[in-house]
């Protein structure tokens, strides 16, 4: 008989374990709360604008998400990325510069010549510890001794590059404060987008998202608890006004880490209690805005320094035309993220104070581009990246072991997200990944 098995969320994380366990033969249902798949990539599209979640984009190196984009058949439609150039903003200037390389890196507005020639040491230090860094496997890097990122940029390479290099890259790409976060993920994520061109696909991840349901999944299907029925599990979900019910050999737990205990509480050990006690994630407050006209010309990201930082840290533009779906030929769609405590202090706050507010960015770097906006949204995501502070990938080496344990001794639970890895896309695509190996471990499939 087929294994059962019920992945509750569907997003990017859900979709690839549930994409990996069906290719194994189990016969899985993803039950996802919101209306369609795709989680926080998941965007909207209004009279020809289209945007995913965030202003996504991702790297060539980010091998987990090509293969899945090769697996769902999309190879031809969303790859290769198109290329994004990155700006930092510096005063009303936006200066464009190269973080794939450590010259580029070194060239940054602000980083002073001494700290350009310390950067030297960056790669000498990656391949030093080369073995151990894998973006894909981070709790390898756990045998290196962690530490903030504000300490160790500062002592390796300067308090200009911490300034003008690591602190806009992390605040920009997943609000992570530099004072708290692990190195570990710093590296890790400069190593991913190391010498490989980031950029953005060429639809959307909605289409990706799309692609990998199946009719037998359920949108609008939230799950309130899950408990142990016999050898599997009995999972409660309220689904079309109605409460119901099913009874998968196994769990997928694809939601974010602090809805691990409201969920399955009972079936948790107090070591994996702890850990998922202590998840935190920090919000984003988005604006999505329409422009009628050329401003950037080039799909381009610009990055905020932190003194400059209030409330925008980062904003990508993308003009409409034959390669991208992101606005209408002539016209150009802007993605405005503002920073985790202004995110957290406005959070409720109505949309056009916070689209009035945001939109001041804009004309600082695209004068004229506010009085062009045809039409705003205002997206809220009270869990928009998952921490990664010092010590964390300690904890989630420990809940890998105990989890193993407890689906050695039959619990046939796994969890997934990017929560495991990394804020990213692609975190969330090898959690996946990594989650349907386990499961299908315990159940004896083979690969
Ligand atoms: C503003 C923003 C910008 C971003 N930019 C980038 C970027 O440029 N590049 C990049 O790589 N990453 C980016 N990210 C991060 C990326 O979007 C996430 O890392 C990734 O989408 C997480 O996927 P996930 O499957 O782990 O979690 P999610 O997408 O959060 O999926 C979890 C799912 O579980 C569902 N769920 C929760 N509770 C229940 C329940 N009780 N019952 C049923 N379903 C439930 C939720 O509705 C959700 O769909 C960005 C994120 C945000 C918010």
């Amino acid at each position: 008989m087929r294994a059962s098995v019920v992945v509750v969320g569907g997003g990017l994380a859900g979709l690839t374990a549930a994409c990996r366990l069906r290719a194994r033969g189990c016969e899985v249902t993803v039950l996802e709360a919101a209306q369609g798949p795709g989680g926080r990539a998941a965007g909207g599209e209004h009279e020809g604008y289209r945007w995913d979640g965030g202003g996504h984009a991702a790297s060539a190196r980010d091998a987990g998400l090509v293969a899945l984009i090769a697996e769902a058949g999309l190879s031809g439609e969303l790859l290769p990325l198109r290329p994004e150039r990155l700006l930092q903003v510096s005063g009303s200037q936006a200066v464009p510069i190269d973080p794939a390389r450590t010259l580029g890196i070194a060239r940054s507005p602000g980083v002073r010549w001494r700290d350009a020639l310390r950067l030297r040491r960056l790669p000498r230090l990656l391949r030093k510890f080369e073995t151990l860094l894998d973006p894909a496997d981070p709790l390898r890097a756990t045998r290196l001794d962690d530490r903030s990122v504000a300490d160790f940029v500062r002592l390796y390479f300067g308090a200009s590059a911490l300034e003008h290099w690591a602190a806009p890259l992390l605040i920009g790409d997943a609000l992570a404060d530099p004072i708290e976060t692990s190195r570990l993920l710093f590296i890790l994520h400069h190593l991913s987008r190391n010498e490989a061109p980031v950029g953005l696909l060429r639809g959307s991840f909605r289409e990706l998202a799309n692609r990998l349901t199946r009719p037998s999944d359920r949108f609008g299907a939230r799950v309130r608890t899950l408990e142990a029925a016999g050898q599997g599990f009995r999972v409660a979900f309220e689904h079309e006004g109605s409460e119901q019910t099913m009874e998968p050999d196994g769990v997928v737990l694809a939601t974010p880490a602090e809805t691990v205990i409201p969920l399955a509480g009972p079936l948790l050990v107090d070591a994996e209690r702890r850990i998922f006690e202590a998840s935190r994630s920090l919000p984003a407050l988005v604006l999505v805005a329409g422009l009628e006209g050329s401003f950037a010309e080039k799909a381009s990201r610009y990055r905020f320094r932190p003194e400059e930082r209030r409330p925008v840290v980062s904003m990508a533009v993308e003009p409409g035309g034959a390669w991208s779906t992101a606005a209408p030929e002539g016209c150009e769609r802007a993605v405005l993220m503002a920073s985790a405590e202004w995110s957290a202090a406005h959070f409720d706050a109505p949309d056009d104070v916070v689209a009035k507010t945001l939109a001041g960015s804009l004309g600082r770097v695209l004068p004229g581009a506010p009085a062009a906006m045809c039409f705003s949204r205002v997206l809220r995501h009270r869990r928009a990246f998952p921490r990664f502070d010092v010590g964390r990938y300690r904890e989630l080496s420990r809940l890998r072991d105990v989890s193993a344990d407890r689906l050695a001794h039959g619990r046939r639970l796994v969890f997934a997200g990017d929560y495991r890895i990394a804020p990213t896309i692609e975190g969330a695509v090898v959690s996946g990944g990594q989650a349907a190996d386990e499961l299908a471990a315990a159940f004896g499939l083979s690969r």
